[in-house]
């Protein structure tokens, strides 16, 4: 076989969907699996809405996803141009050899596709007249997902409007047959259009591609497909909200992909491997944020840590949790710490913030708990020696100390735990309490031992 060659061919609308997305991802992934190219070519006959912003947005989502193309806009190519705005003498022409064929006719000042087959007249109840149909052969899709589909037009269409437009129909079969386009990788939405496309190939004397239509997203819950307005919908949201882009593309490739016999979590490498037609379902995928979020907390436990540091830095920022004066070695010692427990970027400021600010808040039901039990006081008392003393602290050296105290008052080691918890971070959960004191450091910890020691509504 020729080499394969498929597009993503979107019309920019200025967001980037989750169902676009998954669109140009299975066609990546298809090239990308059978050393073919990956064509970005875009469909923007709409002017009102396709703008350059509308533009940058996809390109960004895309780049985001490191969903590279080989050929397309800022890239280029030896089949452009890639906008459908600057492709209008190639439309031009193949309209001519369409005209030349006796394809078309003109009516009410519109270019119409003539069929082929004998005609006859039919009573149109919606129309309320008699309307001229086609006998004509069915058109049979064999679709590499949905298995062979037959569907047969009757009627004639336009494919150029009467102030001159193109229809989407006629200029997405050329463009496929002039970049040599082997496979057609596309929304299930699409698949009532095909019968048309295939007519227009075949009369336009080319092979038609391989079409390969992909199930519907729905949403979260109910029916209906995923609209731009539900939560998730969005791929330049998942960027601000600090996700790791390799876990969303993870993610997505699970929206109607399924490796069957593996983990869901596969890297990049091994998803190009398995990615094949037959492992795309049939039925509607449904998006779920919940097994998202948690390939997320997968991937965000696993990242280096300079790469943790880079995506979190904006969102802690942003959160005025740190500025650019903090000290980077504290930065790394907080994030090697609480890597194994983060589970997302965007609570990550709350779960980290008293490693930074003074001001952290105590958290009220913490308190009350813990100074109403044992004598908070005198169990600080107690220990505050061990952590007075000492210019460094290694948590091993710290139990050690902790333990001998606590059995010579009586006491389990964690009795001390909480409220020293509690005095150093104004929570009852969090990191491993020494390994945790041990990062803060000697002059944190002990300004807030006796900060808490001093405080007035014990
Ligand atoms: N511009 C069309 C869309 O965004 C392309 C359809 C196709 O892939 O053929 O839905």
């Amino acid at each position: 076989m020729s080499q394969v060659r498929v597009r993503f061919a979107p019309s920019p609308t200025g967001f980037f969907h989750i169902g676009s997305a998954r669109t140009a991802l299975f066609n990546w992934l298809y090239a990308k699996h059978t050393g073919g190219q990956f064509i970005l070519r875009v469909e923007d006959t709409d002017k009102e809405r396709n703008t350059d912003e509308a533009l940058k947005v996809l390109m960004e989502g895309m780049r985001w996803l490191g969903l590279d193309w080989d050929e397309g806009p800022e890239i280029g190519g030896d089949y452009g141009p890639y906008f459908q705005s600057q492709r209008q003498s190639i439309y031009d022409s193949y309209l001519e050899i369409l005209k030349n064929k006796g394809r078309i006719y003109e009516k009410d000042g519109a270019q119409w596709f003539k069929l082929e087959g004998e005609r006859y007249l039919e009573y149109d109840d919606f129309k309320k007249a008699e309307v001229e149909k086609v006998h004509n052969t069915p058109v049979i899709i064999d679709d590499a997902v949905r298995g062979r589909v037959e569907r047969t037009e009757d009627r004639d269409f336009v494919i150029i409007r009467s102030n001159g437009e193109p229809v989407f129909h006629f200029v997405n079969v050329v463009d496929d047959i002039a970049m040599g386009i082997t496979h057609v990788i596309r929304g299930e939405d699409h698949l009532s259009n095909t019968s048309k496309h295939v007519e227009l190939f075949k009369a336009l004397d080319a092979e038609p591609p391989v079409f390969a239509h992909i199930p519907l997203i729905l949403k979260e819950s109910g029916p209906g497909k995923m609209s731009k307005r539900d939560k998730g919908a969005l791929i330049e949201d998942y960027a601000a909200r600090g996700f790791v882009s390799e876990a969303l593309r993870n993610y997505i490739c699970l929206l109607g992909w399924n490796p069957k016999d593996e983990e869901e979590k596969m890297t990049i490498e091994r998803i190009i491997e398995r990615f094949d037609f037959d492992g795309i379902n049939k039925g509607n995928a449904r998006f779920d944020e919940t097994k998202l979020a948690s390939l997320n907390a997968d991937y965000i436990r696993e990242l280096p840590l300079e790469e943790l540091i880079d995506l979190a830095m904006p969102v802690l920022s942003e959160a005025q949790c740190v500025d650019s004066s903090v000290n980077v070695d504290y930065l790394k010692s907080v994030f090697l710490l609480c890597q194994p427990k983060m589970k997302s970027l965007e609570t990550l400021a709350e779960y980290v913030d008293y490693f930074f600010k003074e001001d952290f808040e105590f958290d009220p039901k913490a308190s009350a708990r813990i100074k109403k039990g044992e004598d908070a006081k005198q169990l600080l008392n107690e220990v505050l020696a061990v952590f007075e003393d000492k210019t460094i602290y290694v948590s091993e050296d710290l139990e050690a100390e902790l333990k001998q105290i606590a059995e010579s008052m009586g006491r389990k080691l964690f009795a001390y735990f909480p409220v020293l918890r509690l005095a150093t971070s104004g929570r009852s959960g969090g990191p491993d309490l020494l390994p945790m004191l041990s990062v803060m450091g000697p002059d944190r910890v002990k300004a807030r031992l006796n900060a808490f020691l001093k405080g007035t509504d014990f």
